[in-house]
């Protein structure tokens, strides 16, 4: 594989098992005229371990915003260059945005190397329905803001996705048993690919349980999922259900005319309609 020049290569790295750098990442890590990572220490010893001696630079929080046009001058000069952070996917709860956006802005070709990422990982492993699903990131730190977001999402029918600091996971489960209630499925996955790994499917409350019981379960980096609220009934729906149990009851004293004269008054239903259920029921 051969890469482009002024390409922008947003570079998928390890969650912690290093056998998890794709071959085509490797490759463009090793052609690129120079990396961008979020923590330049942290990065060298990937590529150390690789045997890549692609320079490195900085960008983070801190500095994305100079850095970004520093980049920019560069893959418009035509050089090739690569995006990393510490762990998993760029700009999934890391930096890259600005960066990204302001090739897009300058016509410039973005191109990922797709790998590891904890949300995905965490969620196709976790038992929990994974066709529509919502990405929270980090939680509020403080408390009460924590307890205001959750109840903003206690009605959401998607699977909840939230990376949790280790030191916060106790307190953020209990407060997610409060809000969604201690029977609601969920799952918690920590130290995925590597050694310590945990992938634990359980009610909120078995979870709290469980990380209370095992102070290994409060260290390491960790996702937590939790499954979506039940799809509220369609209105109609909910109205045949009643009207049928209600028939059902009525009928069990009274004869069909007047059980559904009685339902048709009470459940607003058509007659005609419930004549014809409660010949079915009878
Ligand atoms: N960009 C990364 C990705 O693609 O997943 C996420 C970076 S974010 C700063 C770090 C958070 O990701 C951690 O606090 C944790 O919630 C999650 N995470 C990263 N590595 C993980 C792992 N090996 N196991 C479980 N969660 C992990």
């Amino acid at each position: 594989m051969s890469i482009e020049q002024g390409v922008l290569y947003v570079v998928a790295t390890p969650l912690g098992n290093l056998g998890d750098l794709s071959p085509r990442a490797q490759e463009t890590l090793a052609q690129v005229a120079l990396i961008a990572a979020e923590d330049t220490r942290h990065s060298a010893r990937l590529l150390r371990h690789f045997g890549i001696k692609t320079p490195l630079i900085a960008l983070h929080e801190h500095n994305e915003r100079e850095r970004s046009a520093e980049l920019i001058a560069r893959l418009k000069a035509g050089d090739a260059l690569a995006l990393i952070s510490d762990a998993g996917t760029p700009l999934i709860s890391d930096p890259g945005y600005t960066l990204v956006r302001a090739a897009h802005a300058e016509r410039l070709r973005v191109c990922p190397i797709p790998g590891p990422c904890a949300l995905i990982a965490a969620l196709s492993a976790s038992g929990l329905p994974s066709d529509r699903f919502a990405f929270e990131g980090f939680l509020p730190a403080r408390a009460t803001a924590r307890r205001a977001h959750l109840t903003t999402l206690q009605h959401e029918t998607r699977t909840l996705i939230f990376y949790e600091a280790p030191h916060r996971l106790q307190d953020s489960l209990s407060d997610m048993c409060a809000v969604f209630g201690a029977e609601r499925q969920a799952v918690l996955a920590r130290e995925l690919t590597k050694i310590f790994e945990t992938v634990r499917n359980d009610s909120l409350q078995g979870l709290c349980d469980f990380v209370h019981a095992d102070p290994q379960q409060q260290k390491g980096e960790c996702v937590i999922l939790v499954q979506g609220a039940p799809a509220p009934l369609a209105l109609e729906h909910t109205i045949a259900l009643d009207s049928e149990t209600l028939l059902r009851a009525l009928l069990t004293e009274l004869p069909v005319k007047q059980a559904v004269r009685l339902a048709a008054a009470i459940s607003g239903v058509k007659k005609n309609d419930l004549y014809d259920l409660a010949l079915r029921l009878k």
